[in-house]
């Protein structure tokens, strides 16, 4: 059972400037940790909730450093790979590798130190409509802090969005959905039984979510991510617009948009020490996107291309 710290949120970057996730100029807060396992995950970092270290090793010139300021001895002083069975994350390798290969992420925030972050971007949000969007990771899976920085931000009267899978026991979450502006909300797949081969875990809870967000007057917009031989078949397009559609009768502002797999996190994998599982697989054309789109649309849900 991971524990949580409700008093620092666990983050692995705070990205400013951004035009994407929520409308107008935006902070975004990535939160580490994720209960889902996507194979096409292009954060790979954001899985885990606690700190590790990535070895980019195209950039790493050979100085050893990090070998000498190892307490565990888990960088070989060959290859300066590391052993992550013994390695506890210290984070004292990255800190001497002046060629940035070794790199810490994950860093405990309270809610005040990001609001100092946020705050000098106010000037910002305010000329483009914009403010802070919450993603991750998930979100979700820290409830209570989320939904302290949540508050801190409506307090100053600052737009807040959030991107979640959904994937959270609604009493523990209800409130983060009540107080927050936008919802960016995933659905990557409606089969239950397919959901829980490619992810790990049932769709149930994010479907019934779903439909518990819907009937809240916000803004949403959910985002399906196409993966090519995986959930890209028009059947599972078609059922996703069938209960998009379903759902509009409480909100009518929802709206979908179609994320197209990419393979620019591959590196990541390697980076942390894993696998990436997707090697082969390509970006779908453009033609196929305007094609699923098209089916959305027919099945009336409002897209956004
Ligand atoms: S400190 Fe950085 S650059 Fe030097 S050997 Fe270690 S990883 Fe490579
Ligand atoms: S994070 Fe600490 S324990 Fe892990 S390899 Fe670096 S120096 Fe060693």
């Amino acid at each position: 059972m991971v524990q949580i710290n409700h008093e620092k949120g666990m983050v692995f970057n705070i990205q400013k400037y951004s035009i994407h996730d929520g409308r107008g100029i935006r902070t975004l807060v990535f939160m580490k940790g994720c209960p889902l396992r996507c194979r096409w995950c292009s954060n790979p970092e954001s899985q885990t909730f606690f700190e590790e270290i990535m070895f980019i090793k195209n950039k790493c010139i050979g100085c050893g450093k990090c070998v000498k300021v190892c307490p565990q001895k888990a960088t070989d002083a060959k290859t300066f790979e590391i052993d992550r069975n013994i390695c506890t994350a210290c984070g004292n390798c990255a800190e001497v590798c002046y060629a940035n290969a070794k790199k810490k992420v994950g860093t405990g925030y309270s809610v005040g130190e990001i609001m100092e972050v946020i705050e000098k971007d106010r000037v910002f949000y305010r000329k483009s409509q914009g403010g802070v969007t919450i993603g991750g990771g998930e979100p979700i899976a820290q409830p209570q802090f989320v939904l302290n920085l949540l508050k801190e931000c409506k307090r100053l009267n600052i737009h807040t969005a959030i991107e979640t899978c959904g994937y959270g026991e609604w009493k523990k979450v209800k409130e983060i959905f009540e107080t927050v502006d936008q919802i960016l909300y995933d659905l990557k797949h409606m089969d239950e039984q397919e959901h829980l081969k490619l992810i790990g875990v049932s769709n149930r809870l994010i479907l019934s979510n779903a439909e518990k967000i819907a009937r809240m007057d916000k803004e949403i917009l959910f985002r399906i991510p196409v993966i090519p031989g995986y959930n890209s078949n028009d059947e599972n397009i078609i059922e996703s617009g069938k209960f998009i559609k379903s759902l509009m009768k409480f909100n009518e502002q929802i709206q979908v948009e179609l994320l197209p797999y990419h393979n620019l996190g591959a590196d990541k994998y390697t980076s942390l020490g894993r696998t990436y599982q997707l090697d082969d697989l390509k970006s779908p054309e453009t033609e196929k996107k305007e094609h699923w789109n098209d089916i959305l649309e027919s099945c009336g849900c409002s897209v956004v291309r």
